[in-house]
Protein backbone atom coordinates (compact mmCIF):
# COMPACT_ATOMS: atom_id res chain seq x y z
CA UNK A 1 0.00 0.00 0.00
CA UNK A 2 1.37 3.20 -1.18
CA UNK A 3 0.79 6.05 1.62
CA UNK A 4 2.48 9.10 2.31
CA UNK A 5 5.27 9.41 5.59
CA UNK A 6 4.10 11.63 8.02
CA UNK A 7 7.49 12.14 10.36
CA UNK A 8 7.06 13.14 13.88
CA UNK A 9 9.31 15.83 15.28
CA UNK A 10 13.01 15.20 15.51
CA UNK A 11 13.23 15.59 19.28
CA UNK A 12 10.16 12.90 20.08
CA UNK A 13 12.39 10.16 20.61
CA UNK A 14 14.25 11.18 22.91
CA UNK A 15 11.30 12.98 24.21
CA UNK A 16 9.39 9.32 24.72
CA UNK A 17 12.80 8.21 26.21
CA UNK A 18 12.81 10.59 28.52
CA UNK A 19 9.42 9.13 29.66
CA UNK A 20 10.38 5.91 29.68
CA UNK A 21 13.57 6.89 32.24
CA UNK A 22 10.84 8.12 34.17
CA UNK A 23 8.87 5.09 34.34
CA UNK A 24 11.59 2.55 34.89
CA UNK A 25 12.49 4.76 37.96
CA UNK A 26 9.71 3.92 39.86
CA UNK A 27 10.95 0.46 39.82
CA UNK A 28 8.33 -2.79 38.92
CA UNK A 29 4.63 -1.26 38.21
CA UNK A 30 2.51 -4.14 38.32
CA UNK A 31 -0.65 -3.94 40.62
CA UNK A 32 0.09 -3.44 44.23
CA UNK A 33 3.34 -2.20 44.07
CA UNK A 34 4.17 1.42 44.83
CA UNK A 35 5.73 2.05 41.30
CA UNK A 36 2.50 0.91 39.70
CA UNK A 37 0.23 3.80 41.03
CA UNK A 38 3.02 6.34 40.86
CA UNK A 39 3.20 5.25 36.90
CA UNK A 40 -0.50 5.67 36.44
CA UNK A 41 -0.51 9.08 38.37
CA UNK A 42 2.75 9.93 36.07
CA UNK A 43 0.42 9.02 32.77
CA UNK A 44 -2.31 11.47 34.00
CA UNK A 45 -0.06 14.31 35.32
CA UNK A 46 1.20 13.84 31.59
CA UNK A 47 -1.53 14.11 29.41
CA UNK A 48 -3.09 16.91 32.04
CA UNK A 49 0.20 18.71 31.16
CA UNK A 50 -0.78 18.54 27.39
CA UNK A 51 -4.62 19.87 28.24
CA UNK A 52 -5.40 16.12 27.69
CA UNK A 53 -8.06 14.70 30.29
CA UNK A 54 -7.89 11.42 30.94
CA UNK A 55 -9.99 8.92 32.88
CA UNK A 56 -9.35 6.02 35.45
CA UNK A 57 -11.28 2.93 35.51
CA UNK A 58 -10.50 1.17 38.41
CA UNK A 59 -11.60 -2.10 39.36
CA UNK A 60 -10.64 -5.67 42.15
CA UNK A 61 -10.73 -8.98 40.05
CA UNK A 62 -13.16 -11.01 42.21
CA UNK A 63 -10.78 -14.42 41.45
CA UNK A 64 -7.03 -12.91 41.73
CA UNK A 65 -8.29 -10.48 44.15
CA UNK A 66 -5.87 -7.77 42.69
CA UNK A 67 -6.86 -4.32 41.49
CA UNK A 68 -5.85 -3.20 38.36
CA UNK A 69 -6.90 0.52 36.55
CA UNK A 70 -7.11 1.11 33.07
CA UNK A 71 -6.29 4.65 31.75
CA UNK A 72 -8.56 6.01 28.52
CA UNK A 73 -7.83 9.53 27.02
CA UNK A 74 -10.70 10.77 24.34
CA UNK A 75 -9.32 13.12 21.91
CA UNK A 76 -12.28 14.16 19.00
CA UNK A 77 -12.44 14.12 15.89
CA UNK A 78 -14.64 15.14 13.26
CA UNK A 79 -16.34 11.63 13.59
CA UNK A 80 -17.70 9.53 16.60
CA UNK A 81 -16.36 6.96 15.17
CA UNK A 82 -13.22 5.37 17.52
CA UNK A 83 -9.89 4.50 17.00
CA UNK A 84 -7.78 3.22 19.69
CA UNK A 85 -3.97 4.25 19.88
CA UNK A 86 -2.97 1.49 22.86
CA UNK A 87 -0.46 0.07 25.14
CA UNK A 88 0.02 -2.09 28.35
CA UNK A 89 1.53 -0.50 31.28
CA UNK A 90 1.65 -3.12 33.81
CA UNK A 91 5.22 -5.32 34.02
CA UNK A 92 6.20 -8.61 34.32
CA UNK A 93 5.48 -10.12 37.99
CA UNK A 94 8.90 -11.37 38.81
CA UNK A 95 8.21 -12.23 42.60
CA UNK A 96 6.93 -15.48 44.29
CA UNK A 97 7.06 -18.15 41.06
CA UNK A 98 8.16 -21.31 42.06
CA UNK A 99 11.15 -21.80 39.80
CA UNK A 100 13.84 -19.65 41.57
CA UNK A 101 15.10 -18.19 37.61
CA UNK A 102 11.55 -16.50 37.30
CA UNK A 103 12.41 -14.36 40.05
CA UNK A 104 14.24 -11.38 39.74
CA UNK A 105 14.67 -7.77 39.68
CA UNK A 106 12.88 -6.73 36.28
CA UNK A 107 12.33 -3.02 35.09
CA UNK A 108 10.45 -3.32 32.28
CA UNK A 109 12.10 -0.93 30.14
CA UNK A 110 10.79 -2.38 26.61
CA UNK A 111 7.80 -4.70 27.69
CA UNK A 112 5.93 -2.01 29.55
CA UNK A 113 7.32 1.11 29.40
CA UNK A 114 8.04 2.43 25.66
CA UNK A 115 4.93 2.08 24.93
CA UNK A 116 3.50 3.99 27.16
CA UNK A 117 6.46 6.22 26.64
CA UNK A 118 5.97 6.32 23.25
CA UNK A 119 2.15 6.86 23.22
CA UNK A 120 2.52 10.02 25.76
CA UNK A 121 4.92 11.41 23.52
CA UNK A 122 2.34 10.86 20.42
CA UNK A 123 -0.53 12.70 22.41
CA UNK A 124 -0.09 16.49 22.35
CA UNK A 125 0.86 15.53 18.15
CA UNK A 126 -2.36 13.63 17.78
CA UNK A 127 -4.43 16.19 19.86
CA UNK A 128 -3.12 19.38 17.71
CA UNK A 129 -3.41 16.95 14.56
CA UNK A 130 -7.12 17.28 12.51
CA UNK A 131 -8.46 13.45 13.57
CA UNK A 132 -11.13 12.64 11.47
CA UNK A 133 -12.00 9.68 13.72
CA UNK A 134 -12.39 10.75 17.80
CA UNK A 135 -8.73 9.24 18.91
CA UNK A 136 -8.78 6.99 22.53
CA UNK A 137 -5.43 6.55 23.69
CA UNK A 138 -5.97 3.37 26.25
CA UNK A 139 -3.22 2.58 28.96
CA UNK A 140 -4.15 -1.33 29.71
CA UNK A 141 -3.49 -3.02 33.22
CA UNK A 142 -2.82 -6.40 33.48
CA UNK A 143 -1.73 -7.80 30.26
CA UNK A 144 1.25 -9.65 31.60
CA UNK A 145 0.26 -13.36 32.86
CA UNK A 146 0.38 -13.55 36.21
CA UNK A 147 1.52 -16.94 36.27
CA UNK A 148 5.40 -17.05 34.78
CA UNK A 149 3.90 -19.26 31.24
CA UNK A 150 1.10 -17.58 29.09
CA UNK A 151 -1.23 -20.39 29.75
CA UNK A 152 -3.50 -19.37 26.83
CA UNK A 153 -3.95 -15.68 28.41
CA UNK A 154 -6.47 -17.54 31.25
CA UNK A 155 -4.54 -14.98 33.70
CA UNK A 156 -3.56 -12.42 31.25
CA UNK A 157 -4.94 -9.39 29.32
CA UNK A 158 -7.46 -8.43 32.65
CA UNK A 159 -6.91 -4.56 31.07
CA UNK A 160 -8.23 -5.33 27.43
CA UNK A 161 -10.67 -7.98 28.49
CA UNK A 162 -12.37 -5.73 30.89
CA UNK A 163 -12.22 -2.40 28.17
CA UNK A 164 -13.77 -4.41 25.52
CA UNK A 165 -16.83 -5.51 27.63
CA UNK A 166 -17.26 -2.18 29.09
CA UNK A 167 -17.15 -0.27 25.90
CA UNK A 168 -19.78 -3.31 23.76
CA UNK A 169 -22.19 -2.37 26.90
CA UNK A 170 -21.43 0.89 26.14
CA UNK A 171 -22.33 0.57 22.38
CA UNK A 172 -25.40 -1.22 23.41
CA UNK A 173 -26.97 1.74 25.78
CA UNK A 174 -25.83 4.46 23.02
CA UNK A 175 -23.32 5.91 25.67
CA UNK A 176 -20.57 5.42 22.71
CA UNK A 177 -19.71 5.25 19.68
CA UNK A 178 -18.10 2.21 18.26
CA UNK A 179 -14.37 1.29 18.00
CA UNK A 180 -13.18 0.74 14.15
CA UNK A 181 -9.66 -0.25 14.69
CA UNK A 182 -7.16 -0.56 17.50
CA UNK A 183 -3.71 0.25 17.07
CA UNK A 184 -1.17 -1.60 19.48
CA UNK A 185 1.77 -1.01 20.82
CA UNK A 186 4.03 -2.77 22.55
CA UNK A 187 7.83 -3.99 23.26
CA UNK A 188 8.57 -0.75 20.27
CA UNK A 189 11.80 0.72 21.74
CA UNK A 190 14.41 -1.87 21.61
CA UNK A 191 17.83 -0.58 19.99
CA UNK A 192 18.13 -3.58 17.54
CA UNK A 193 14.44 -3.08 16.85
CA UNK A 194 12.17 -5.76 14.49
CA UNK A 195 8.60 -5.14 14.94
CA UNK A 196 7.24 -8.61 13.14
CA UNK A 197 4.53 -8.99 11.27
CA UNK A 198 1.88 -10.13 14.39
CA UNK A 199 -0.08 -13.03 12.51
CA UNK A 200 -3.17 -12.36 15.05
CA UNK A 201 -3.97 -8.73 13.53
CA UNK A 202 -5.74 -8.14 10.72
CA UNK A 203 -4.79 -8.17 7.20
CA UNK A 204 -5.55 -4.37 6.13
CA UNK A 205 -4.10 -3.05 9.17
CA UNK A 206 -1.02 -5.27 8.40
CA UNK A 207 -1.02 -4.22 4.98
CA UNK A 208 -1.08 -0.89 6.36
CA UNK A 209 1.61 -0.57 9.05
CA UNK A 210 3.69 -2.32 6.54
CA UNK A 211 3.33 0.55 4.11
CA UNK A 212 4.02 2.96 6.36
CA UNK A 213 7.11 1.07 7.52
CA UNK A 214 8.12 1.65 3.84
CA UNK A 215 6.97 5.14 3.43
CA UNK A 216 8.78 6.19 6.43
CA UNK A 217 11.90 4.31 5.30
CA UNK A 218 11.70 1.97 8.30
CA UNK A 219 11.75 -1.73 6.42
CA UNK A 220 14.45 -3.20 7.92
CA UNK A 221 12.98 -2.69 11.03
CA UNK A 222 9.35 -4.54 9.98
CA UNK A 223 8.28 -7.50 9.45
CA UNK A 224 11.57 -9.35 8.78
CA UNK A 225 9.90 -12.10 10.71
CA UNK A 226 6.38 -13.43 10.96
CA UNK A 227 4.63 -15.06 13.95
CA UNK A 228 1.35 -15.12 15.82
CA UNK A 229 1.41 -13.07 19.71
CA UNK A 230 -1.40 -12.98 21.68
CA UNK A 231 -1.48 -9.71 23.52
CA UNK A 232 -4.34 -6.38 24.32
CA UNK A 233 -5.54 -6.74 20.85
CA UNK A 234 -6.88 -10.01 21.25
CA UNK A 235 -9.75 -9.43 23.04
CA UNK A 236 -10.56 -6.55 20.41
CA UNK A 237 -10.46 -9.22 17.21
CA UNK A 238 -12.53 -11.69 19.16
CA UNK A 239 -15.48 -9.63 19.14
CA UNK A 240 -15.04 -8.59 15.55
CA UNK A 241 -13.15 -5.22 15.64
CA UNK A 242 -10.35 -4.86 13.59
CA UNK A 243 -7.20 -4.60 15.42
CA UNK A 244 -2.71 -4.82 14.61
CA UNK A 245 -0.57 -5.49 16.65
CA UNK A 246 2.95 -3.64 16.41
CA UNK A 247 5.30 -5.57 18.70
CA UNK A 248 9.01 -6.53 19.08
CA UNK A 249 8.78 -10.11 20.51
CA UNK A 250 9.79 -12.80 17.85
CA UNK A 251 13.94 -12.75 18.05
CA UNK A 252 13.94 -10.37 21.04
CA UNK A 253 16.69 -11.62 23.43
CA UNK A 254 15.76 -9.20 26.68
CA UNK A 255 11.91 -10.10 26.42
CA UNK A 256 11.33 -11.34 30.44
CA UNK A 257 15.15 -10.74 31.58
CA UNK A 258 17.27 -8.77 33.49
CA UNK A 259 18.34 -7.63 30.14
CA UNK A 260 15.28 -5.47 29.47
CA UNK A 261 16.62 -2.02 30.21
CA UNK A 262 17.37 0.82 29.19
CA UNK A 263 20.49 0.43 27.52
CA UNK A 264 19.24 -2.10 25.34
CA UNK A 265 16.70 0.91 24.18
CA UNK A 266 17.19 3.68 21.88
CA UNK A 267 15.61 7.29 21.06
CA UNK A 268 15.84 6.12 17.62
CA UNK A 269 13.91 3.23 17.78
CA UNK A 270 11.04 5.07 19.27
CA UNK A 271 11.37 7.80 16.43
CA UNK A 272 11.01 5.45 13.94
CA UNK A 273 7.65 4.20 15.41
CA UNK A 274 6.25 7.41 16.42
CA UNK A 275 7.13 7.85 12.37
CA UNK A 276 5.29 4.73 11.19
CA UNK A 277 1.91 5.64 13.36
CA UNK A 278 1.79 8.59 12.52
CA UNK A 279 1.95 7.68 8.65
CA UNK A 280 -0.77 5.19 9.46
CA UNK A 281 -3.28 6.81 10.85
CA UNK A 282 -4.56 8.73 7.94
CA UNK A 283 -5.20 5.02 5.74
CA UNK A 284 -6.62 3.70 9.41
CA UNK A 285 -9.12 6.77 9.50
CA UNK A 286 -9.71 6.26 5.59
CA UNK A 287 -10.35 2.46 5.31
CA UNK A 288 -12.06 2.02 8.93
CA UNK A 289 -14.18 4.99 9.40
CA UNK A 290 -14.45 7.58 6.55
CA UNK A 291 -15.08 5.10 3.67
CA UNK A 292 -17.23 2.52 6.01
CA UNK A 293 -19.99 5.63 5.47
ZN1 LIG B 1 5.67 -8.99 28.82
Amino acid sequence: MDLVAIRAPAALGEQAFAHARALVAFGPRYAGRPGWSKQLDYITATLAEHGIPAERDTWTDRKELLTFSNVRATIPGSRAERVVLACHHDTKCTTGHEDPEHNFHFVGANDGASGVALLLALAPLIKARKNRATIDLVFFDGEESLDWNWNDGARALFGSKRFVKRHRDAVLLDREAKIEAVVLLDMVGRADLHIQEELYSTDLLRRITWGAACATGNRDSFYRRAEAAADDHKPFLDVGIPAVDLIDLNGNPNWHTRTDTLENMSAGSLQKVADVVLTMLPAVEHHYVIRRR
